[in-house]
């Protein structure tokens, strides 16, 4: 079977009714880029940028911040990279903040919410991302949007930085798509609104679930709510693919949910443009794909958003497996 999927590594993503979808990469580091094009990504879905914050005392610098960005852009050859701002907090902690302790702190300051507040540290990063856009095909999203002022701040902090940038003479690229992670409730009920100002949306499965749930995605006793195929995120989910079509944009995911060999016929079915997932997934879910009819998917989506229970989703995907 790996050496069949192995076939797959210059091709392109296309179901078997000649749709096309993009599969890329979660990465942390440049240095995850060999795992990306050994595995054939068709690009850089999520590129967590918290681990240039951790395992050490400081912040990093703008130029730090450059080279990194620099390295992955170059490295993909003008294929689309997503960055995603930085998503401290929660489980990610960076001890030299001295952040105060907080009760919930998956609710509490982190992401989006902490880098409005300490602009400094956003704006660093912000002008480190512009600088590195010239060398491939750049996409910034924020992570933890909950409504529509944060991201129209958010994107004002980064146009006044680029304005600088230019003002300098430093060039910068000249349309960079600015997106959101899809990973609170509010947002995914909203998407339609949002879908007017943004370019793109990412939905974080992993967080969004949580959130829906009111689930700590860390917490083993209540894991058996942590449910990606639930009617309740698959109706999320469908919500936020439909806003983005109806304003001409795309919505991508990059929560583990993409890669699920169980929610991939019910994505393709409810219009999923781009599965972003660990490198090591892609090539099986190509090859996954290849197989499916988009067609024939999107009535078993439109009959699983109709389901009870997520048991009831995983049957009739199960079912539709076994023909
Ligand atoms: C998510 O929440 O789905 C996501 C991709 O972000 P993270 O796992 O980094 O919180
Ligand atoms: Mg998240």
């Amino acid at each position: 079977q790996k050496a069949e999927w192995a076939k797959l590594v210059n091709e392109e993503t296309v179901t078997a009714d000649g749709h096309h979808v993009e599969l890329a990469a979660n990465i942390g580091t440049p240095a995850d880029l060999d795992g990306v094009k050994s595995n054939g990504g068709e690009g850089v879905g999520l590129y967590r940028t918290e681990f240039l914050y951790m395992g050490r005392d400081n912040l990093p610098t703008e130029e730090e911040q450059f080279e990194s960005y620099k390295a992955v852009l170059e490295g993909m050859e003008g294929k689309p990279v997503v960055v995603r701002t930085l998503d401290i907090g929660g489980d990610k902690e960076l001890p030299y903040l001295n952040l105060p302790h907080e009760m919930n702190p998956f609710l509490g300051f982190r992401a989006i919410r902490l880098c409005l507040e300490e602009q400094d540290i956003f704006r660093t990063q912000l002008r480190a991302l512009l600088r590195a856009s010239v060398y491939g095909n750049l996409k910034v999203m924020f992570p933890m949007i909950a409504t529509v002022n944060e991201f129209r701040q958010a994107k004002a902090v980064l146009l006044e930085e680029r304005a600088k940038l230019e003002a300098e003479g430093t060039a910068v690229a000249e349309h960079i798509e600015l997106g959101i992670m899809v990973e609170i409730p509010s947002t995914a009920v909203i998407a339609d609104l949002f879908a007017k100002e943004v370019d793109f949306f990412s939905i974080g499965t992993n967080d969004l679930i949580q959130y829906t749930m009111a689930a700590d995605r860390m917490n083993e006793r209540v894991s058996y709510l942590y449910q990606p195929y639930n009617p309740s995120i698959l109706r999320l989910v469908k919500m936020v693919i439909e806003a983005a079509h109806k304003e001409g944009k795309w919505a991508g995911m990059c929560g583990e949910m993409a890669g699920d060999e169980t929610a991939i016929p019910l994505l393709l079915g409810l219009g999923l443009d781009e599965f972003s997932m660990s490198a090591t997934s892609i090539l099986k879910a190509r090859a996954q794909l290849k197989n499916l009819s988009k067609t024939d998917m999107e009535t078993l989506a439109a009959k699983a958003v109709e389901m009870s229970t997520a048991e009831e989703v995983v049957e009739l995907v199960q079912a539709i497996e076994k023909k």
